[in-house]
């Protein structure tokens, strides 16, 4: 390149430059139009839907117990037209809300249930609302609420002749407890979706690719016979012995489990006082592991070893599988229409204060003080194991394509099912994450409904990777364990 060639190419630099800078090509997404609609139907309702998450977060109910919560999400989607069905698998507290009609169906999830003992002011410190009490330490108020304003973009749509099909909101109780969504999938109730979406608030902007762990959730029970522990031991056989062998070749089996395997109970129950042989004893334990497949087998084996464990105490041993759920089934086409929507939004606008308030509560809980994820993480094509913990989202997975979205409601790196959740989801912060992944949803159902080769994509992708896989959740026969009060 000569001089003069150069100086022609630093000359086009410049001008090229604020062009390539100015141009919304960067932003340009497929159905941009129907999407700016949808936007803009999230926007008229987002003083609402802030309005019912607040609503939610005030009250604060536990697994099964979300009945003015489940209620106020109900109400509002028979008022904004859905066809509302309450109390559906057996739950009180579970409702599925119907718009339009015909194919395709597209189903979201939305969860309410918080969790024991976080009560929280919207304060950046440490400050119980009521000591005690239960907080949305999992950010589930605005879980629901998001989703619900998804579905009533996609139904606008559908109102105003846009688009074509139903759009169906699951209000699925219990996360924190026993699944709720294990019991409508018991019932068949998300077999006719041709797509699910699910969120979580987070501490990052992401197109989920990560899967979740499977988990098995069971009782062990050992019943021996009673005697004075001194008088005549040789009388009794005691329960607690057999639970802790049990316990005992419990934690001899970590040396020969894979990495991926996480096992952890709480003794419930280990006899009374010393000097009578414990003729009960109870433990509750669960079982992890990155596949499903790899579950069943802890399970065969913990089951031999309670057997074992009986036969050498001498007791009688059971063990009752209380429920459980699958990994979560990635859909990479799916992640990535999400991803292309979330680059379309761009990344998240926090303040000033909004920063310092997620830095103080970052000081406060020991994490370095980096403030608020705006970004949107890169996309994952290549994840490896999940980190721990699991989701009844999973066993939808495995009955429907699903795609997964994370939304910043909450600072980096700051604890989780703990206070700093339950502050950020009190106010501002949290209501900001609602907004973007009620957007990036809606955004990402208008690619689905428009686009019958997208919704193709997700259903090969999902028949392959299940490879012929039955769904059959880990819930015992009989009706899901509702409280009576
Ligand atoms: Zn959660």
């Amino acid at each position: 390149m000569n001089i003069g060639a150069k100086r022609i190419a630093i000359l086009l630099t410049f001008v090229l430059l604020p062009g390539i800078a100015f141009t919304k090509e960067s932003r340009s997404v497929p159905f941009e139009k129907e999407k700016q609609t949808a936007e803009a139907s999230i926007e008229a309702h987002q003083t609402d839907l802030i309005q019912l998450s607040d609503e939610i977060w005030g009250y604060a109910e536990t697994a099964l117990r979300e009945k003015k919560s489940s209620k106020a999400l109900a109400d509002y989607a028979e008022k904004q037209g859905f066809k509302v069905e309450r109390g559906v698998a057996g739950m009180p507290t579970a409702f599925v809300a119907t718009f339009g009609e015909g194919k395709p169906i597209i189903g979201i999830l939305g969860e309410y249930d918080a969790l024991p003992g976080i009560s929280q002011t919207a304060s950046a410190v440490k400050e119980p609302l009521v000591a005690g009490a239960p907080g949305h330490g999992c950010g589930h108020n605005l879980f629901g609420a998001a989703s619900l304003g998804a579905a009533i973009g996609i139904k606008e749509m559908i109102q105003a002749g846009k688009l074509k099909g139903t759009i169906r909101f699951y209000g699925t109780p219990a996360e924190e407890a026993i699944g709720g969504k294990t019991y409508m999938a018991r019932e068949g109730l998300f077999n006719d979706l041709d797509v699910c979406l699910a969120w979580h608030p987070a501490t990052e902007i992401s197109s989920d690719t990560d899967s979740s762990q499977a988990i098995v959730d069971l009782i062990v029970e050992f019943k021996g016979k009673a005697a004075h522990a001194a008088f005549d031991p040789w009388d009794g056989r005691s329960a607690l012995d057999g639970l802790e062998i049990f316990t005992h070749a419990l934690n001899m089996m970590r040396e020969h489990v894979k990495p991926t395997v996480r096992m952890h109970y709480v003794i419930q129950k280990g006899g009374d006082v010393p000097n009578v042989v414990p003729e009960y004893a109870r433990l509750w334990c669960w079982l992890r592991d990155s596949k499903r497949t790899g579950v069943d087998e802890l399970l065969e084996r913990v089951e031999k070893m309670a057997e074992g464990a009986g036969l050498a105490a001498g007791v009688e041993a059971k063990v009752t599988v209380q429920g459980g759920s699958y990994e979560m089934l990635v859909n990479f086409a799916g992640q990535r229409i999400l991803y292309k929507n979330l680059q379309w939004l761009g990344p998240m606008k926090f303040t000033e204060e909004e920063q310092q308030f997620a830095k103080q509560i970052q000081k406060a809980t020991n994490v370095s003080p980096k403030g608020l994820n705006t970004e949107i993480k890169p996309f994952n094509e290549h994840p490896g194991e999940p980190q721990g913990g699991s989701t009844d989202v999973g066993d939808v997975s495995w009955i429907v394509p699903t795609i997964h979205l994370s939304v910043t409601t909450a600072p980096a790196d700051a604890p989780w099912h703990a206070w700093p959740v339950v502050a950020c989801g009190g106010m501002s912060i949290g209501h900001k994450g609602l907004v973007y992944a009620s957007k990036a949803l809606v955004a990402t159902m208008v690619d689905l409904y428009l686009d019958p080769e997208n919704r193709e994509k997700l259903r090969k992708e999902f028949e392959a990777s299940a490879n012929g896989t039955v769904y059959k959740g880990y819930i015992p026969d009989g009706p899901p364990p509702v409280p009576e009060d």
